[in-house]
């Protein structure tokens, strides 16, 4: 019986193009083929089309699911014991499930106290190994490339090529559906893996003639820890958005040059234009990301006229990846809930009307 060819993940779609073959045992929880929603309000907002592509609904809620099975899948083949990470968050979340699916163990290094609440649950939850460690993910990284040639250990972070040969899969997605690359993409930039993944992708299907075009690829940071727009390692970086808390890109120059190549670009959004853009894209559209995700729509809400001169002028066709599904880091949004009433529909209709 074939057990694992109904769960449609990347590798069914995409076999041909990533490095595993027929007798690899695919690991999936059948990530990708997400969402791909035109954004009638943002794209009003920003004055050309819109298009966001929901890496949040993946099956651990981000698109490192998309790498994940690639990495995980190679690793058992290779006869990996345990899988290791540093992780943000999300690399932790989406290495425990692929792991507890594989039925091998999993060891997440985490920067101590700097992990959103619902990324950590997800990571205990699937029963990872959890190590914090006083420092920022930079230093979490480091350890993990100095454990990196003990045997039994088999790395999962996007130093990893499986895993950004998984995530260029998401370029492959929206070609099969706009027929075409879009002019623009933009998305959060933090360790540049996935920028990196995704022009890696678009040029794949350039090459094969899937499309007549290269998207300009922008990469947003956020302002305390912007190491690529700023062009210099930053230390100590900070921002609310965890994912994108990063001083030290692994992929930066192969983002770099992607950048270059395509003419596009790096900017950076602040912290409160971050929170802000969270909030409008759930009210707005319907869209509830983490704030990392928000960054890339904080860029287009808040384009300045050189932006615009730039890169939207010309009605071009913009693809935007949210990356990370809201309720990871819910606490961010806290609502304000208004005294309760009486149990009737008249206390609850004046309620309603107020
Ligand atoms: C990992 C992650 C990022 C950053 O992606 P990089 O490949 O490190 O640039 C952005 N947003 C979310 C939600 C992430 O999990």
């Amino acid at each position: 019986m074939k057990t694992e060819a109904r769960s449609g993940g990347v590798i069914a779609r995409y076999l041909e193009f990533l490095p595993v073959n027929k007798s690899t045992p695919v690991v999936s929880l059948g990530e990708g083929s997400t969402p791909f929603l035109f954004a009638s309000r943002l794209s009003d907002r920003v004055g050309c089309r819109v298009i966001i592509k929901c890496e949040s609904m993946n099956p651990t809620g981000s698109f490192k699911d998309r790498g994940m099975t690639v990495a995980v899948s190679r690793a058992l083949e290779g006869g990996a014991q345990t899988l290791l990470c540093a992780s943000t968050g999300n690399t932790a979340a989406s290495a425990a499930a692929y792991a507890a699916h594989a039925g091998i163990r999993c060891a997440v290094i985490l920067p101590a106290g700097k992990i959103a609440a619902g990324k950590l649950t997800q990571a205990a939850a699937h029963g990872a190994t959890i190590v914090s460690v006083n420092g920022n993910f930079d230093d979490a990284l480091r350890i993990v490339r100095e454990l990196a040639n003990e045997k039994h250990f088999s790395v999962v972070n996007s130093i990893n090529p499986d895993r950004i040969a998984g995530q260029k899969t998401a370029a492959f997605e929206i070609i099969d559906e706009l027929g075409d690359a879009p002019d623009v993409h933009v998305l959060p930039l933090g360790n540049a893996g996935n920028l990196t993944a995704y022009s890696n992708g678009y040029a794949e299907f350039h090459r094969l003639g899937h499309c007549k075009r290269k998207p300009r690829m922008i990469g947003i940071q956020a302002e305390g820890a912007a190491p690529i727009f700023y062009r210099r390692v930053i230390e100590k970086p900070e921002t609310v958005a965890s994912a994108i808390r990063i001083g030290n890109p692994a992929s930066w120059r192969t983002a770099q040059r992607a950048i270059d190549e395509t003419q596009g670009g790096v900017d950076v959004v602040s912290d409160s234009e971050i929170l802000d853009a969270q909030r409008w894209l759930a009210e707005n559209e319907g869209i509830f990301v983490e704030p990392a995700s928000a960054a890339p729509v904080a860029w287009l809400l808040n384009a300045s006229v050189t932006t615009k001169e730039r890169f939207l002028s010309a009605d071009p066709i913009i693809a935007c990846t949210v990356t990370g599904h809201g309720l990871k880091d819910a606490k961010i949004i806290s609502p304000h809930l208004p005294p309760s009433v009486p149990p009737s529909a008249r206390a609850v209709r004046a309620a309603i009307e107020r």
